[in-house]
Order: structure tokens, then sequence, then C-alpha cells
């Protein structure tokens, strides 16, 4: 029998030619890693597998204890996910205004969630998850994704060899947007190791209020364990309107349903390509657009 098993499907995700966006810079090849094609719907799928993976191999998740964790939303959805194929309860900590959708989805996997704060956006949801966590240890495993370092071994091990080799090493510039900065570490460190010549831009919102949904402003946030300012050769700023009007372009010029992260990175790559005189640029693009159908810029 060929048949595998759901978890086996996360990772080796499409890297996409963008056909026509890109014809103004004819010596530049723009790529899109396609990280909705993951089983649970966005790149958090290969980052939450890590850290269970892990936190199994140390003892420090069994069946007698439940995951706990702070999640923006695609981290929940990932572990709401595996937890139900492995056996594990999961309990999430989400800002209240997460999508209806999302809230959904973790319901129907068989999550529990805290609804945390809207006005303190994912920060409240890690004080809180950090409050419950410290009150009793014992009944839960907190994954902590902002400090684990099994969130950018992850894309170290998966995401960064994914993409040197559809790439066939001719990869230029990679291009990821901070949420936990696990995407963007990890698969960069890779990247920088076959090739020091790479450059990592580092997308984020340009400023502290945005709609840039699972992104962080970093001068303005809890600033996550994992992440090192120093990594990144370039740090891009996008504003909310750029990455809206991309996701658009995308949709109606690519035929491709893409997250407003993923419009983010777009925004941020076509900023790149006019600055330099040839490369390939890969573009992370971590979610789908089907979430976000009813956001208001649709409606412009
Ligand atoms: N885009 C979206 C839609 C996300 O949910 C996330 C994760 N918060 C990111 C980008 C950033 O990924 P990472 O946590 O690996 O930095």
């Amino acid at each position: 029998m060929l048949a595998e098993t759901l978890l086996e499907r996360i990772g080796n995700t499409p890297l996409l030619r963008l056909q026509k966006i890109g014809r103004p810079f004819p010596s530049v090849t723009l790529l899109a890693k396609a990280e909705w094609f993951n089983p649970g719907g966005s790149v958090k799928d290969r980052a939450a597998a890590g850290i269970v993976a892990a936190a199994e191999r140390a003892g420090m998740l069994r069946p007698d204890r439940t995951l706990l964790d702070a999640s923006s939303g695609n981290t929940g959805v990932a572990y709401a996910m595996i937890g139900a194929a492995k056996g594990y309860r999961v309990k999430l900590c989400i800002p209240a205004n997460a999508s209806a959708e999302v809230i959904k989805t973790l319901k129907a996997y068989g999550a529990e969630l805290v609804l945390t704060s809207p006005l303190e956006s994912s920060d409240g949801a890690i004080r809180e998850a950090r409050r419950l966590a410290a009150k009793e240890p014992h009944r839960y495993y907190y994954a902590d994704q902002y400090n684990n370092p099994a969130n950018w071994q992850a894309h170290y091990r998966t995401t960064g060899p994914e993409i040197w080799e559809q790439t066939q090493g001719e990869i230029t510039h990679l291009i990821a947007g901070l949420g936990t900065s696990g995407t963007l570490m990890g698969t960069g460190r890779y990247l920088k190791e076959q090739k020091p010549s790479v450059q990592i831009a580092a997308v984020q919102p340009d400023s502290p209020l945005h709609g840039l949904e699972g992104l962080k402003h970093m001068t303005t946030s809890i600033v996550p364990g994992i992440y090192d300012e120093r990594f990144p050769d370039l740090n891009l700023e996008v504003k909310t309107e750029e990455a809206y009007a991309m996701v658009k372009r995308l949709a109606s010029e690519e035929g491709l349903l893409a997250g407003i992260s993923s419009g983010a990175a777009l925004a941020a790559g076509l900023v790149l390509a006019s600055k330099i005189e040839a490369g390939v640029i890969v573009m992370i693009f971590p979610d789908g657009g089907s979430r976000y159908l009813d956001e208001e810029f649709w409606k412009q």
C-alpha cells in the first residue's frame, strides 16, 4: 500500500513561479513558497509538528498533559490538528478578535480555547498562557512557540532544504515575515550555510497598529526569544494597504488566493526586485486567502 498519514503530508510544499506580477523585472525571478498546501493550511504545521516531536522525545508531552500555547491563529490550528491526530488535549490562548472561521476550526478539532483581550493582541494571549502554565505546571506542556528552538529548527530541517533543492541552489534572496520569526530564522540559517551570499530579508508591519495578521511590529511587541535581530541582512516595512493590494493582484492576475502576510511578502519582494539587477527571490507565502474573504478590503 502507498497510503500515508496526515502528518506525513506536512512540508514539501510547491515553489510557484509568479507569471505576470514580475514582468516589469525580466532579470528577476519571483518565486512563492505556497505554504497553504500543508494539511492544516499554513506554514505553522511545520513548527507545531517540530515542537510536538521534540517535546515527545524529551518526555515533556505525554497523554496525561495538555499542550498549552498562545497563538494568533495558524499555530493554534496546527496544534489542534496534530493534537487530534495524535491523541493529545490542546488548550489555546487566542485574542478574542481572531477570525470566526479560525475559532470554529479550532473547536472542530476539539481544542479548548481561552479568549484574551483583543486590545492586547497576541501579547495578551502570550501573557495568559504564561500565567496558566505558571499556575499549574504539571498539568500542561507549555509549548511556548516564541521561545522554543524546535520552532526555527523545523524550518532549518525542512523549509530551508526544500527551497535549496527547488531552486537548485540559484536562490539569491529569501523574504519572510516575522511572527515568532521561526520561519525566517530557521530557513535563513540553512540557506546561509549553503550559500553565504544569499540575502535574508525580514518583513514587518510599518506601524504597531496594522492588519497584517500573523506578523509582529517588533519594536513595540514582546520580542520572541528565538529572534536574533542581527540575523536579517535586510529589513523591509510594509503598509497594510500595500499588502491588501497585493493579495488582490495575486488572486486576479496569478490565480493565487493567498493570505494577507503573503501579500506583505510580495509587496516587499517587488520593492527588492526594483532595486537589484538580477536575482532569484523566494518569498514565503504563509497561508491561503480563504480565511480572509470577509475582510473589508475585498469590498472596496
Ligand atoms: N503569516 C501568518 C499568516 C502567520 O500566521 C504567521 C505565524 N504567526 C507568520 C506569517 C509568521 O511566521 P513565523 O511565526 O514563523 O515568524
